[in-house]
């Protein structure tokens, strides 16, 4: 057995653990039994759209603008964003999802989505991988790049996917024009690399690769943590909930506030006033990103 089928093995097993963890304990309503079934649908998708849309589409287009042209390299960059953030959108095809699919769960689903869709995708790049004959015989630990790699993509892709199920009951078309959009935006540094753009050189565009994903994590992270529990939930943990000094209201943390220790000037959401504020006394109420159901 080649040893990037144990290290998809592996990966695939860290990130069903984690994400099947979080998704499961989700409070948001949503029937999970259809939550685990767009993820199923998911899992052949990524493969599915390379061999029977994206290869096609390539041989067609290298035949009507040939593949020397500029026109051409741009083009190949809207490959993946294109059928894949597509291929995506078919667990809806299945009526009963299409139906339970909420502004209230779309995290939920669309962690779902992401996660199947990636543990696909990380089985054909594996393939290929074992494909390559220089890659035969390396050990493991050789491969962590991947299994880094492919943990962040899991994030990605629900990333992506939330804003078409996001726009399903309003605006399919926008949401789906903003998840094609971020991802072509955050391929397109390695499309960059590959021009060799600026003659940096693959090694200085590979760190610069290396620094935007993380700052394109983070924001994954940041906005899928907004679109499960809110903003509210991560301020609470942060500075618990505050208690005004002048009418004994309780309230959610404000963003705009100076910190000193356990103390914040700020604003109170009920008489207005601005003043310092101490954690509220009664944490009972709200602790924890579960707080909306
Ligand atoms: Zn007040």
């Amino acid at each position: 057995m080649h040893s990037i089928h144990i290290t998809a093995a592996l990966t695939s097993l860290i990130a069903a653990v984690v994400f099947g963890l979080v998704i499961h304990r989700m409070k948001m309503q949503a029937n999970e039994r259809l939550v685990w079934l767009a993820a199923l649908i998911a899992l052949p998708l990524q493969p599915l759209a390379f061999y029977f849309v994206r290869v096609p589409l390539d041989h067609w287009l290298v035949s009507h603008v040939g593949a020397g042209s500029r026109a051409y390299a741009w083009l190949v960059t809207l490959y993946a964003p294109l059928t894949e953030e597509a291929a995506k959108l078919v667990p809806l095809l299945v009526p009963a999802i299409l139906r339970d699919i909420r502004r209230e769960n779309v995290a939920r689903f669309a962690l779902a989505i992401g996660l199947g869709f990636a543990i696909g995708e990380m089985w054909f790049i594996a393939d290929r991988i074992a494909r390559v004959p220089q890659f035969a015989g390396v050990p493991i630990f050789q491969f962590g790049g991947y299994m880094n790699e492919r943990l962040m993509t899991c994030m990605f892709h629900s990333a992506f996917v939330s804003l078409s199920l996001l726009g399903l009951r309003r605006n399919l078309a926008l949401g789906f024009a903003g998840a094609v959009a971020l991802h072509w935006l955050g391929n397109f540094p390695i499309s960059l690399m590959n021009w060799n753009v600026g003659g940096f050189g693959k090694a200085n565009w590979s760190i610069i690769i290396q620094l935007f994903l993380v700052f394109y994590l983070v924001g994954a992270m940041a906005w899928l943590w907004r679109l499960a529990f809110g903003f509210g939930s991560l301020k609470r943990m942060l500075y618990g909930r505050r208690q005004c000094p002048a009418c004994g209201s309780e309230y959610d943390p404000s963003f705009f506030a100076v910190n000193a220790g356990t103390k914040r000037y700020e604003r109170c959401p009920h008489c207005k006033r601005w003043q310092w504020t101490t954690p509220a006394v009664n944490e009972s109420t709200a602790s924890g990103p579960d707080v909306r159901q």
